[in-house]
């Protein structure tokens, strides 16, 4: 990989800032953490901090606080949570800045824990304020992101405080890079990318990028009725972004000129709304009557799409076929995640709601890689910079003996014992 990693710097009995996403959903009502996902996600950076005598403090944001104080986003549980996970005392600290959370911080023993309060409520975080992430830098002495999910946000948190502090990535950042990255970068073919989701707008940037590389494309969801459309298509009420059709006429003539084939939906389930008990029926024609709309690919389009599929060698998937909040239009997601689950491929999965998506359906963990970033694993397969990446210490530069990003020398691992 070409960025360091928290394995490639000497952190023994070193005060090491993480940067964690453990922006985890909480109950209204009890303020309970209704999924821990994110904090056991962050555990095994953590615990190698602790096996190596570093003392560690947590940073995270939680929510959108909008540079306010706000209770109900503390990140209080959360500390509570890593203590009961790790099996020992977190200290919760009431500010992420300041004269008393400095002084506790630098009381910490190496093998202790403190968590600081959410970043964003400093409107200074989200701003990338450069005095407040000079605040945040003086806290440690090593600073590793592990945060994949703000990694595509300049913030004092994510970008600032790595110009004062060695930079290092933690492991879920690594796995992040490994698949998103390098896998993708130097694929085995055939390479077959699958398009789903809401929005046509979201996706344009990724589908360009992708045009230059993948073998096939397979595209459905919501986004698909804008593309059925430009092909003259009735697309009934089905989703459609009206002043994106143009692009994907645009988009499917460039296709054709790479010689990419993208499959479209062939026939469709229907519904006459999304509200829960509407009327559905599955049609087999392309084309969808006024009053209807495509809410999930049909069996023709599964066959056909399971077919592109099962020679693939290397998978991208971004974006739910079909409404999978509700059974009834999660057939499609789920016929085509099962023959993924089984492929001998590297499969990737984006985050947020394809990630979701996955995870409803059980099959998350036969998938090679499932971002841990929606709004970042897009950034990334688009071929932006994230600029919490871009501004960790590159391998390249430990190589020649160069100096480390920020003010110090980056320190070594200790070589191997004889
Ligand atoms: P995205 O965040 O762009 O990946 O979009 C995910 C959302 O797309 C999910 O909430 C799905 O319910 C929604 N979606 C998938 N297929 C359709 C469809 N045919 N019509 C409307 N929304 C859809």
């Amino acid at each position: 990989m070409a960025k360091q990693t928290i394995k490639d710097i000497d952190i023994r009995g070193k005060r090491v800032l993480i940067r964690v996403d453990v922006n985890v959903p909480l109950d209204k009502a009890t303020g309970r953490i209704t999924d821990e996902t994110r904090i056991r996600q962050s555990l095994p950076t953590i615990r190698y901090a602790l096996e190596q005598g570093a003392s560690i403090v947590l940073m995270s944001h939680l929510g959108r606080p909008d540079g306010q104080r706000v209770a109900s986003m503390s990140l209080k549980p959360v500390a509570e949570a890593v203590g009961t996970l790790l099996g020992q005392p977190v200290a919760f600290l009431p500010d992420c800045v300041g004269p008393e959370v400095a002084s506790r911080v630098k009381a910490l023993k190496p093998g202790e824990i403190a968590v600081l309060e959410n970043l964003r409520f400093h409107p200074e975080e989200e701003a990338n304020d450069p005095a407040f992430a000079r605040q945040l830098a003086e806290l440690g002495e090593i600073y590793v992101n592990d945060a994949f999910g703000t990694a595509h946000r300049a913030h004092a948190s994510t970008e600032g405080i790595a110009r004062h502090l060695p930079a290092v990535a933690g492991f879920l950042m690594e796995k992040e890079i490994t698949y998103l990255d390098e896998a993708l970068a130097n694929p085995q073919r055939p390479y077959v990318a699958i398009l789903g989701g809401a929005k046509v707008s979201d996706k344009i940037g990724v589908l360009r990028r992708l045009l230059e590389r993948v073998d096939r494309v397979l595209i459905g969801g919501g986004m698909a009725y804008t593309f059925l459309k430009a092909q003259g298509h009735a697309i009934g009420s089905s989703k459609l972004e009206a002043d994106k059709v143009a692009l994907a006429k645009d988009l499917l003539a460039q296709a054709a000129a790479r010689k990419v084939p993208v499959l479209l939906p062939l026939d469709h389930v229907i519904t006459t709304s999304l509200e829960p008990g509407s009327e559905t029926k599955s049609i087999a024609d392309v084309d969808i009557p006024g009053g209807w709309l495509g809410a999930d690919i049909g069996l023709s389009t599964i066959d056909a799409f399971l077919k592109a599929l099962s020679p693939a060698k290397t998978v991208v998937w971004n974006g739910p076929l079909g409404v999978c909040e509700q059974p009834r239009f999660r057939d499609g997601s789920r016929r085509i995640a099962e023959l993924v689950a089984t492929l001998k491929a590297v499969t990737v999965i984006g985050g947020g709601d394809t990630a979701a998506c996955v995870q409803l359906l059980g099959l998350a963990s036969r998938m090679s890689h499932i971002s841990t970033g929606g709004g970042a694993s897009l950034e990334f397969l688009e071929g932006k910079a994230l600029p919490g990446i871009a501004i960790l210490n590159d391998r390249a530069d430990m190589r020649s003996g160069l100096r480390a990003v920020g003010s110090g020398q980056l320190p070594r691992a200790p070589s191997p014992e004889p």
